[in-house]
């Protein structure tokens, strides 16, 4: 594999209070769907995806009244807040003059030179970063006549034109995302990407659908790249409620071994064994569990037949078994329980480990 190929080996650029690249971790970005100017249902919205683990969140930004309010939002939220700007370089310095921890413009796309060195200078004095956002739906003309359709190689000369524009101005404090709604060009784009320049990489399957649809789009681009070790953070788009776009990514994060303070839910397909009602239990524990922070793994299977022995790995579950539960940790039943508490008692027994894990 080639070296660069790793997202460790990408450059560290700060993001508010962030390090994107140099290192293995990997954020979880969103983007808010509220009109922007309005602070209150913005906040809110921001508020709800923090809880949900959402660690960067983006913003449009389609005219003055939503630039001058980044810096309102700003004072209320806890995770560094992206500005999203198209064309308009006046936007993207009321931003910058706003408080916004990265913009998010294409240099290409500004116009005068003199605009571009404002904006770039602008960054410099705040010590923020521009992310690039090629997209293969909105690709330069000349790369298109290139080309004769979007491909991998014309985003990543588009995104490297882009570079091009700010490493002349002396910046590098960039990240790059080369989003593409088929997943083989998004996935082949950045495979490129990472092999031909060393800036953080922001990963996006764009307009992958709904929840249903665009989680399974998007868990099969994305995990491509995660297991190929790119990618520094990451959204999952989807037509749905944004808090969605990072249950989705967590999960994805958890399945590729990226993630340190999230539970995840072993639960079995169920079969003409099942003792008890495991779709609802799984549900019901599934989503107790969103809001545990160690790396717990719970198990809830339908009966004891193969049970705590299957999922050995878990640190704790519950089998059913006629009329009642066996809770099980290890692998080992511990004791065992009635069904109409099971739940209950395995949701107290979740929160001990827990806390032990965080005492340790
Ligand atoms: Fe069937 Fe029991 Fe296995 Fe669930 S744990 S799939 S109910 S045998």
């Amino acid at each position: 594999m080639n070296a660069m190929i790793n997202r460790k080996n990408t450059r560290p650029v700060r993001v508010g209070n962030l390090t994107i690249g140099g290192s293995d971790e990997l954020f979880i970005q969103s983007m808010t769907t509220t009109k922007t100017h309005d602070v209150e249902a913005t906040v809110a919205e921001i508020m709800r995806l923090e809880d949900a683990g959402c660690q960067i969140v983006r913003v449009a930004c389609p005219d003055e009244r939503a630039a001058y309010a980044i810096g309102e939002i700003k004072k209320r939220i806890n995770i560094p807040l992206v500005v999203d700007i198209h064309f308009d370089y006046k936007l993207a310095l009321i931003a910058i003059e706003q408080g916004a921890d990265k913009i998010r413009i294409n240099p290409g796309n500004i116009g005068r030179q003199a605009k571009v060195e404002a904006v770039v200078n602008a960054a410099k004095a705040k010590g923020i970063p521009i992310r690039i956002g090629v997209n293969a739906g909105s690709l330069e003309k000349k790369i298109l006549e290139k080309y004769g359709y979007p491909t991998a190689d014309g985003m990543v000369e588009s995104a490297l034109h882009h570079i091009k524009i700010l490493e002349d101005l002396d910046f590098h404090d960039i990240i790059v995302s080369l989003k593409a709604s088929d997943v083989n060009l998004a996935v082949e784009a950045y495979q490129k990407a990472a092999a031909a320049f060393d800036y953080p990489l922001h990963l996006g399957i764009t307009e992958s659908g709904t929840l249903f649809s665009g989680s399974i789009k998007s868990s099969a681009g994305l995990g491509t790249l995660l297991s190929a070790g790119i990618g520094n953070t990451m959204r999952v788009s989807l037509s749905a409620d944004p808090v969605q776009e990072v249950k989705v990514a967590r999960e994805l994060l958890k399945i590729f071994g990226l993630s340190s303070n999230a539970a995840t839910l072993i639960s079995c397909p169920t079969c003409g064994r099942i003792e008890i009602d495991l779709i609802t239990i799984a549900n019901e524990i599934e989503e107790y569990i969103s809001h545990i922070k160690a790396p717990l793994k719970v198990a809830v299977l339908g009966c004891a037949v193969n049970g705590p022995g299957e999922a050995r790995e878990a640190d704790i579950g519950i089998a059913g078994a006629r009329g009642e539960g066996l809770l099980f940790m290890k692998g080992k039943t511990v004791r065992k329980v009635p069904e109409a508490t099971m739940v209950e008692e395995l949701k107290i027994e979740i929160d001990k480990l827990a806390e032990e894990y965080f005492e340790k």
